[in-house]
């Protein structure tokens, strides 16, 4: 899937209060790039993220997946867009408490009404590192396997692309280093485009492509 971002403007709030959360960010990602943006908290990082997934709409400017402006789509064709084409992976984990390991990372099928294929499922959980832990509930976990379980649920409906928001941001450092090595694996794995999202330089330079964010201005670093 290409992804092309056209002028993301985010205003929050009017008259003294306004605020420019990202100031005309363009940039273009093609299937299979690994992307990381960095930038200091209060920068534009999550208003980003929240726009090029579709998660929040922009003041102006377009966003194009595969030629398709999904600023164009309505709520729902939008919503239904994300979960067959976007994973997200989040600093709190976001897991349910009340469902298993297993349960988790079958969601985002349960929400398509699709079936597990029973030996992807697998694969993913032996990759991880996390198979002899899915009937786990999540506050029977260590932050670093329920990081894997968020991850496995990500990649569980084959996105395309890959959404990181501060991976490791919950992390000690050595478990933070274990999920960004897996992350970077599944990545050169299967081909699928990531983006992580970072205030950590050590982890910005483990992408190919680095992006970083001041004051809400994006802008590409060279070379590596
Ligand atoms: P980062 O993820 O880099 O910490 P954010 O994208 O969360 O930065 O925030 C960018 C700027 O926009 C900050 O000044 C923040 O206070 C402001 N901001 C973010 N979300 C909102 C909101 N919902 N309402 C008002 N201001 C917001």
């Amino acid at each position: 899937m290409h992804v092309k971002a056209k002028e993301l403007l985010k205003i929050y709030g009017s008259g003294e209060n306004r605020i420019t959360a990202l100031d005309h960010a363009s940039l273009e990602i093609a299937q299979g790039d690994f992307l990381s943006i960095m930038g200091p908290s209060g920068s534009g990082k999550s208003t980003l993220l929240h726009l090029l997934s579709g998660l929040d709409a922009p003041t102006s400017g377009s966003l194009f997946y595969d030629g398709k402006d999904i600023y164009r789509m309505n709520d729902r064709e939008r919503s239904a867009f994300r979960r067959r084409n976007i994973g997200f992976i989040f600093q709190q984990f976001h897991l349910l408490p009340v469902l298993t390991a297993r349960e988790n990372i079958l969601m985002p099928l349960l929400l398509e009404r699709k079936q597990p294929e029973e030996a992807y499922v697998c694969e993913l959980t032996e990759l991880l590192g996390i198979a002899d832990r899915i009937t786990h509930l999540p506050h029977e976990l260590s932050g670093g396997q329920q990081q894997r379980v968020a991850i496995a649920r990500a990649l569980v409906a084959k996105p395309d692309i890959i959404f990181a928001d501060e991976p490791t941001g919950n992390l000690d450092s050595k478990s933070g280093g274990e999920v960004m090595e897996l992350l970077t694996d599944i990545w050169k794995k299967t081909g699928r485009t990531l983006v992580v999202i970072t205030h950590d330089s050590r982890i910005a330079r483990m992408a190919e492509r680095r992006f970083q964010i001041t004051d809400g201005i994006l802008s590409e670093v060279d070379g590596r």
